[in-house]
């Protein structure tokens, strides 16, 4: 459904800038924004993608990931079309690498979508699959009401929102699970075609500061992002700026779409990203995509015993009592 844009501004003529986004696209009349699901029509922004939902599913909060909120809780899982990123080895690029033509989506409401969460018992919404910015409108709507219901709200997001659209959702959002692809222009140009990945920290630690619950997620890709360098900036930034009870994810890439020549990470360099985490002092790092690994599971930061198992997206047990650890008594973030 076709809906009027927010947060785009006129610039001259018939031009608009979106500010959606941290491409901020300026966009001459008739045309659509990089990720073209914008379209300026005469000096006016409309989203064409409001309410179109390309994929649906209710999955455990794990499958995000998010192993810090409601352990084995219930979410309804949404995603429309199109993405900013055009990552290569992207796992929905179908949906996500959209670009125009006839739309592989069916139409559901904000109110529909909340009745759908409250009728199949979820605790809340997760807007995942594509990069949620890009129906900003709609989410803002969904998680205004999946609030005023009772429900949570999850942005799976590569964290490239604008400072101002963050700022508008925060109100309304409980989690942010962000990507950090990797830690240099290098990694982010050929990762997702941008260079500049400083704002993509900058809105991840204010979503922090706004008091959501951050968990981050860095796909390993072979020669792409694996450099220790790269592992150690993630992981040394994620420490001073978001603090050390904050969740890393190191997870498994599988060749897919343009990377379908690559092999899987070799597992041994996801534990040298595990250990490079741990030794820097992060309490919570995990692997994902490697179903039965240890490191699935979580530890006690301070005394080590084993809390929540888990094997792939399960919770096969919960330890915690309360939310602390049921032998030394510390709070689990
Ligand atoms: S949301 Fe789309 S149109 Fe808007 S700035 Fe981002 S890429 Fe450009």
């Amino acid at each position: 459904m076709k809906r009027e844009a927010i947060l785009f501004e006129k610039v001259e003529d018939e031009k608009v800038r979106c500010n959606i986004c941290q491409r901020n696209c300026v966009i001459p009349g008739g045309k659509r924004g990089w990720c073209m699901t914008r379209v300026n029509y005469k000096g006016t922004l409309y989203s064409s993608i409001y309410g179109e939902v390309s994929s649906l599913s209710i999955n455990p909060i794990e499958k995000k990931p998010v192993f810090h909120f409601y352990p084995g809780s219930r979410w309804l899982s949404l995603g429309s079309l199109g993405c900013n990123f055009r990552c290569p080895g992207c796992q929905n690029w179908e949906i996500a690498h959209w670009k125009e033509g006839p739309m592989p989506s069916e139409y559901i409401s904000p109110e529909g979508l909340v009745s759908k969460a409250k009728a199949t018992g979820c605790m809340g919404i997760s807007w995942t699959f594509n990069e949620p910015t890009l129906w900003f409108e709609y989410t803002l709507d969904g998680a205004k009401l999946a609030k005023d219901n009772g429900l949570y709200t999850n942005y799976v997001t590569n964290g490239f929102i604008s400072e101002r659209a963050l700022e508008m959702i925060a109100p309304f959002l409980d989690v942010y699970r962000v990507d950090i692809k990797g830690f240099s222009e290098k990694a982010y140009s050929r990762i997702g075609q941008i260079k500049d990945f400083e704002g993509i920290l900058k809105v991840t630690e204010k979503a922090r500061q706004k008091g959501m619950h951050v968990e981050i997620v860095t796909n390993v890709i072979p020669g792409f992002n694996d450099q220790e360098t790269e592992l150690r900036g993630i992981a040394s930034w994620i420490k001073s700026n978001l603090g050390p009870d904050t969740p890393w994810h190191i997870t498994r890439f599988h060749p897919h779409h343009r990377l379908s020549h690559l092999s899987p990470t070799p597992i041994s360099d996801l534990e040298k990203g595990w250990s490079i985490g741990k030794d820097g002092g992060l309490w919570y790092v995990y692997l994902g995509n490697v179903p039965g690994h240890r490191n699935e599971n979580t530890f006690c930061h301070r005394c080590g015993e084993l809390l929540i198992e888990r094997y792939v997206f399960e919770v096969i047990k919960n330890r915690l009592e309360e939310d602390k650890c049921p032998r030394c008594k510390t709070q689990i973030a």
